[in-house]
């Protein structure tokens, strides 16, 4: 079983004459700065100027300054900016202001992992990731709560640096919720398939072509929304309280029974292998490469495709229907 740490497990005391360096004041940023310093650590904040992040830092009573001071100032440096812009601006501001002794950190291992982040010799690495969105770990934290986390040491680092990463994690709240302790790869590779082919990329192609399929029969394509987008946060709310068993006790035997008999015709060995090639693709480096590639070029494919999917028949449905359900807080980005 995995090994999982809680608040009795971590010293907080070890941070008292540390300052701690968050750079990027974003979702993520916003939320670990201000918990650690309810939790009575010293927190510096690097964020660029002329930006809503930098205003609402200062609202908060910091006073952000460049990620280069930051660095300079700090014993230990979390890099909390878009996983596709740390490697840039590691080289550039972060890097050449390290010294010997401190702690790197990132709450995701994507530039740890594939090289675009490496620490130089005498500073110690290590992840401490929330598992839930920044806005979360705050209000989590403010109700006496926390959003669980991970932990993880870069290879080669000191023998004590995992003592300094759950005091970290304790002030920020994760050790209430437990500390699971993994790998920089473990979490890299497992965050990165969970989203492309679960989370974000299979549910959105599924979503997609069971609504197309409706519309494309001649059903009306409110039916098919309410029916294929909908619908699934219920049918997820299940899921996040009793599995899918409990989802299946939920729903109509009629319903259970398709599931059973329908789900794997869709779901097939075919769509298994396909998974087990995305997976390669992540081990290998194949898509850090093509990501970090796209990103140097201005990330033309990747705009046009945001362009395209934003324009797609079940967004311009859904916008419409959701502003009728007052109750469900709908929103428009
Ligand atoms: P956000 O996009 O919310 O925030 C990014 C921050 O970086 C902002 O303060 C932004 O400032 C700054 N920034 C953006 N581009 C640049 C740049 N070119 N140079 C300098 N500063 C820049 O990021 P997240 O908090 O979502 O993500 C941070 C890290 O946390 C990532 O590694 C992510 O994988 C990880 N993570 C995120 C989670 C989440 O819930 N969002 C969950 C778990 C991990 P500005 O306003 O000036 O653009
Ligand atoms: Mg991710
Ligand atoms: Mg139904």
């Amino acid at each position: 079983a995995a090994t999982i740490y809680y608040d009795n497990d971590a010293d907080l005391s070890l941070l008292k004459n540390k300052t701690i360096a968050i750079l990027g004041y974003g979702s993520q940023g916003h939320a670990q700065a201000q918990n650690l310093r309810d939790s009575g650590c010293n927190v510096i904040i690097g964020q660029r100027p002329g930006s809503p992040n930098y205003d609402l830092a200062v609202k908060h009573g910091f006073k952000p300054m460049s990620a280069e001071e930051a660095t300079k100032a700090a014993d230990i440096i979390n890099i909390l900016l878009p996983d596709e812009v740390q490697g840039d601006v590691y080289r550039a501001s972060i890097k050449p202001n390290l010294k010997p002794g401190n702690i790197l950190m990132a709450s995701h291992g994507f530039n740890m992992h594939f090289g675009q982040v490496e620490p130089p010799a005498g500073v110690d690495a290590m992840l401490v990731a929330p598992k839930g969105p920044g806005h979360l770990v705050r209000s989590e934290f403010e109700k006496g709560g926390g959003v669980p986390g991970l932990i993880a040491i870069a290879p080669g680092s000191s023998a004590d640096t995992i003592k300094y990463g759950l005091a970290y994690a304790k002030g920020i709240g994760a050790t209430r919720g437990g500390v699971i302790q993994t790998t920089i790869a473990e979490e890299t590779e497992t965050d990165l398939f969970g989203e492309q082919v679960v989370l974000c990329g299979g549910v959105s192609e599924l979503v997609k072509a069971g609504f197309e399929t409706l519309v494309e029969a001649g059903y009306q394509p409110e039916m098919a929304y309410f029916e294929c987008m909908h619908e699934l946060k219920l049918i997820v709310d299940l899921f996040y309280q009793g599995g899918l068993n409990y989802m299946r006790y939920s729903v109509s035997n009629t319903a259970e029974y398709g599931d059973y008999t329908r789900g794997p015709r869709i779901v097939t060995e075919e769509t298994k292998k396909e998974m087990k090639k995305i997976l390669k693709e992540i081990q290998n480096g194949t898509f850090a490469r093509e990501w970090i590639l796209e990103n140097k070029a201005g990330a033309p494919g990747f705009k046009a495709t945001r362009r395209n999917e934003r324009g797609h028949q079940i967004e311009e449905v859904g916008r419409r229907l959701r502003k009728l359900m007052t109750w469900i807080n709908a929103k428009e980005v």
